[in-house]
């Protein structure tokens, strides 16, 4: 028997309906076996408990009124998960599959994440189950600002630090900040992902995606690869996947295939980005659009079909269990040699070890995606400093970190004696740094 296997019956007994949350412990926990066995000392502190235990738990009613003069309530969550390293830090999610197992996995995997970039940031995420999809934008401010008149008593730029993710972007954090700043009357980076001109950094809008391209550049370019030349599908089309398929092209790259939640588009003479953003950033439509722009373009419904399409690298950017063993499988027979992930746990666990068994290299969310809120920990420096950097000075030290990210990962698997598994890897990393603060700081 495992070290560990009683924490993850712990796990199961005490989440018996979080399949999710399961799934991201099961993961993480197999990978620490093997520090486990190295570090007793873990084990008497009850580190691997409390690691899966989230600190604090915030579930609560979000009343509305819609443009029809009906009230309407969701439910709203933050999860406080880790601040052993620092101020929690995550993204909130408002999409209607949202319930407290997606965001207990989306918070402990945030921990090990924001270890994992070098920067002083605990782990934490929230969201609602509200769905912004045929909403107004008067609809969309009342919601906003309904969320943080409960909200505000959680967080602070020096408590918890929340974000962007599925369904929040500018113009959500943009009315989420100014309901913060009206209750509170202070004015500070509570919130990061910000408008450029009330305090965001340059470079957080293509920071996920261009972050994703780095790492998986430098993990390439280990093997004496890159991007050049190389057939990409980058999954879904929102801000993950379109700043992933921008930086791919720079780097030479051709991107055949992207999504969004009804179907794909499959180009052979390569993705128009100019026209992706246009439909999907500025008329927030659907991505079935394309093809009446660009004729040779074939859109097909459901999402699951573009891992059908040939590419040698592919990078997973919409969303949790996009990726099964089935498309595992069809991309390993299609001759992929890279899958990164740009959204949270896309591969299935069975994809992973697919891809694991037949060597193509892959990049786990956790560190592959933590572009983004590496740069979110920027924004919060150049608050507190009230400085604004370049975009350069902010992209070069983005990729500064993706790439220690990427060697961290690399060196901790070869230590354990795991070569190229940097699922293993991360999860280690992530995890050390994080258990030596725990250790330091006593059983709280
Ligand atoms: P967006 O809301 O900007 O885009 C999400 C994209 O995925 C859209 O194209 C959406 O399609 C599609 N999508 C959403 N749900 C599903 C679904 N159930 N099935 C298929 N497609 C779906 O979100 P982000 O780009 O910000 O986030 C994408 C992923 O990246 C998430 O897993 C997120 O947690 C992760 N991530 C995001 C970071 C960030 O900085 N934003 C940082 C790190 C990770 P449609 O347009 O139809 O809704």
């Amino acid at each position: 028997m495992a070290v560990l296997d009683h924490i993850k019956e712990e796990v199961r007994k005490r989440n018996p309906h979080d399949a999710e949350f399961i799934q991201a412990t099961d993961e993480v926990l197999l990978s620490l076996e093997l520090v486990a066995q190295k570090h007793p000392e873990y084990i008497e502190n009850g580190i691997f408990e409390r690691i899966i235990e989230p600190e604090r738990q915030i579930i609560f009613r979000v009343p509305w009124v819609d443009d029809q003069g009906k009230v309407q309530v969701n439910r709203g969550f933050r999860v406080e998960f880790n601040s052993a390293i620092g101020p929690y830090k995550g993204g909130l999610r408002f999409h209607p599959s949202v319930n407290l197992s997606i965001i207990k996995f989306l918070g402990f995997e945030q921990c090990f994440k924001n270890s994992l970039t070098g920067l002083p940031i605990g782990g934490g995420k929230g969201g609602s189950d509200f769905d912004p999809k045929g909403k107004s934008d008067g609809e969309i401010m009342r919601f906003c600002q309904s969320f943080m008149t409960e909200l505000y008593r959680h967080i602070g730029p020096d408590t918890d630090v929340p974000a962007g993710d599925i369904g929040v972007g500018g113009r959500e954090v943009g009315y989420l900040f100014g309901q913060y700043k009206r209750i509170r009357n202070e004015y500070n980076g509570v919130l990061t992902g910000k408008g450029l001109t009330f305090g965001g950094s340059l470079a957080r809008t293509e920071a996920t995606g261009y972050g994703l391209c780095y790492f998986t550049e430098a993990m390439l370019n280990d093997k004496n690869d890159s991007f050049q030349d190389k057939t990409v599908i980058v999954s879904g089309s929102g801000n993950v996947a379109i700043y992933a398929a921008e930086k791919c092209m720079q780097l030479g790259g051709k991107v055949v295939a992207m999504s969004d939640s009804n179907g794909y588009v499959y180009d052979p003479d390569g993705i128009d980005l100019a026209l992706v953003k246009e439909i999907k950033e500025v008329r927030r439509a659907r991505l079935k659009e394309y093809v009446g722009v660009k004729p040779n373009a074939v859109y097909t419904e459901g999402c699951k079909g573009i891992w059908t399409c040939k590419c040698d690298i592919a990078l997973p950017c919409a969303t949790q269990n996009e990726l099964d063993e089935e498309a595992a499988n069809t991309l390993i027979s299609n001759g992929v040699i890279a899958v990164c992930e740009g959204a949270n746990m896309p591969c299935t666990p069975k994809a992973i070890d697919a891809f694991l068994a037949a060597h193509v290299l892959y990049g786990p969310g956790k560190a592959s995606n933590a572009g983004g809120v590496a740069t979110s920990a920027l924004e919060m420096s150049q608050n507190s400093l009230r400085l604004s950097w370049t975009f350069e000075e902010v992209d070069a030290r983005l990729k500064g970190i993706m790439e220690n990210i990427y060697h961290t990962c690399a060196d901790t698997a070869k230590a354990y004696d795991c070569p190229d598994n940097f699922m293993v890897g991360a999860n280690i990393a992530g995890f050390e740094k994080i258990a030596k603060a725990m250790m330091a700081q006593g059983i709280v």
